[in-house]
């Protein structure tokens, strides 16, 4: 079986790390001093970068809104551009630091489109490489993933440093 295109699986898993109701895009943000623990890789100034715990691919990044708001008609335009100043800083680093071959790169919305969270707007960044559409499920241990997880953390985390937006994106 081939499948190009479904991190709304591993997402949709994600939300049984909840204790409560409280929407994890929320959640992550709220603690800079824990980036390093929520995997949280870039912070701007409407929108941030974290690592999707259950990724559908290594590298599997997601770019969140600040506000709580589902309906991506309502996003204004400062978090829109942010949001691909963003991204292409994403593509850059896992590109120069994974050696990542190709991306996909997009949206869920609303429930039917396979959205783990509907009402928090957040982008998918999930790298690719020849022959990885089974890569995760295979290593699919909660420790290997996890230890994954920090390491790749840690190889991306200066790209994003280095990378640092000049602020000003009200004025666009
Ligand atoms: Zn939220």
């Amino acid at each position: 079986m081939k499948r190009l295109w479904a991190p709304w699986r591993m997402e949709y898993i994600s939300r049984g790390d909840l204790e409560n109701d409280e929407c994890f895009l929320c959640e992550k943000q709220k603690n800079p001093e824990n980036d390093d623990e929520d995997f949280v890789l870039y912070r701007g100034e409407h929108c941030y970068a974290l690592m999707n715990t259950y990724p559908y691919n290594n590298g599997h990044l997601m770019i969140a809104t600040y506000r709580h708001i589902g309906d991506f008609t309502k996003l204004t335009k400062a978090e829109l551009v942010e949001m691909m100043e963003i991204t292409r800083i994403a593509v850059s680093a896992i590109t120069e630091s994974m050696g990542a071959q190709g991306f996909n790169i997009g949206f869920n919305l609303g429930c039917v489109a396979g959205a783990g969270v509907v009402d928090h707007i957040h982008l998918h960044i999930v790298p690719r490489w020849g022959g990885d559409t089974n890569f995760m499920p295979v290593i699919a241990d909660t420790k290997v993933v996890s230890e994954a997880l920090k390491e790749t953390y840690e190889r991306l985390f200066p790209y994003f440093e280095k990378n640092n937006i000049p602020r000003g994106f009200d004025e666009v």
